[in-house]
């Protein structure tokens, strides 16, 4: 792992680095060996500093996010993150560690982006979709809806137990925004899809009135609704037709797999957290505690993870040395997932996680 900035011209970042567990810790090795490569060849650096954090942690120190680990987040210039939690190491009330979700409330990171993007037509259940026909984001709201009550709902002796959903103005607007403004840039069908229950709950019709009063801010994109039991059906029937979805928490975190299962499964969906103040990048998917210590992990979503996180820093230094690796990094990605027959299992493909870690290296180093 390169632990120190190498002697050049350019800036280098600084990047917390949180493993975790289970196959966090086999695709972020496969992240490390990308973020290599680049720093290889071309005029950035990294200097990456690892931290622990996640079940393990939790087993060894007691904390399955030390302070330090935090502290050392806030300091980075980004995070990048494998996986944590595992299924047999839980609180004592039998809730599994969230220690991933708990860095998104202790640094404000509001907004949850989440891409799908279609590589391959093979890697797609739905039949007639050729590469790049499948493309959207989805914007989960990361630090309230029902994820509000996580270790925190109401239990009344052993015959009650409530989770609230938690909608305000401050949050709903600025994840809409965040909404927005990604439209605005992205160039493609300048849409931003509202996804509630706003036909039965309170919160839900609060979250979409403020959505209005935000959309009224961007009059060249189109408003579109709809209520999150019928997107689960618009998202298989016609996955094509959306450009940038804004949702609730929890709709968003059940949303996000569903699509995921579109373009291939968890392995092919990263993601980022991002804040005012800081972003983390991960994959998608949890431990996958069933294909741990295997080696067959997809590396993929780890992989475009760092490529988010590459983006991120660019724009939010006005780096274009950073956004042209970037670049790079996303058009290497989508030359080698195009190959028909390369992928891990999970693809049908035969190819080990450091196989596919290393044709991503071979070809970014051969352009
Ligand atoms: P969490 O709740 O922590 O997000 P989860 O319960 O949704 O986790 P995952 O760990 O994401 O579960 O695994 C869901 C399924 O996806 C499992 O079958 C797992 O093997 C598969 N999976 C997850 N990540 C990968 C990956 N990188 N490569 C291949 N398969 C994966």
């Amino acid at each position: 792992m390169p632990t120190a900035c190498q002697a050049k011209d350019h800036r280098c970042y600084q990047i917390a680095i949180l493993a975790g567990d289970g196959v966090g810790v086999e695709v972020m090795a496969e992240a490390v060996k990308i973020l290599d490569a680049i720093q290889q060849t071309s005029p950035l650096s990294f200097d990456l500093k690892p931290y622990p954090c996640g079940a393990g942690c939790y087993l060894k120190y007691g904390d399955p996010l030390p302070e330090t680990t935090v502290e050392g987040c806030r300091q980075a210039d980004a995070v990048l993150l494998g996986a944590m939690g595992l299924p047999d190491v839980r609180w004592p009330d039998g809730t599994e560690m969230r220690p991933q979700v708990d860095l998104r409330f202790k640094l404000d990171l509001y907004a949850g982006v989440r891409p799908i993007y279609l590589y391959h037509p093979d890697h797609t259940p739905l039949k007639g979709l050729g590469t790049g026909e499948i493309d959207f984001v989805i914007i989960r709201e990361n630090v309230e809806g029902l994820f509000a009550s996580m270790n925190a709902g109401i239990q009344i002796r052993e015959e009650v137990a409530i989770d609230s959903m938690v909608i305000t103005q401050m949050g709903t607007e600025r994840v809409t925004r965040f909404a927005f403004e990604l439209a605005d840039r992205r160039h493609r069908q300048q849409k931003v899809t509202c996804v509630d229950k706003a036909n039965v709950f309170r919160s839900m019709a609060f979250f979409r009135q403020i959505y209005d009063q935000i959309a009224a801010d961007y009059p060249k994109i189109t408003s579109d609704y709809a209520y999150i039991d019928a997107m689960a059906l618009y998202l298989v029937q016609r996955p094509q037709d959306y450009d940038v979805i804004v949702t609730e928490n929890m709709y968003g975190d059940i949303l996000s797999d569903l699509a995921a299962g579109l373009v291939g499964g968890m392995g092919m969906a990263p993601s980022a957290d991002i804040g005012d103040k800081a972003a983390v990048f991960q994959p998608s998917h949890g431990t996958a505690p069933d294909i741990a210590g295997k080696g067959i992990a997809n590396p993929i979503a780890m992989i475009l993870s760092a490529g988010l996180m590459l983006s991120w820093l660019a724009e939010q230094q006005g780096d274009t040395v950073c956004a042209d690796q970037a670049k790079r990094l996303s058009e290497t990605v989508t030359q080698v997932m195009a190959t028909d027959g390369i992928g891990t299992p999970d693809l049908n493909g035969h190819l080990k996680t450091s196989e596919l870690g290393d044709a991503i290296v071979a070809t970014l180093r051969n352009e």
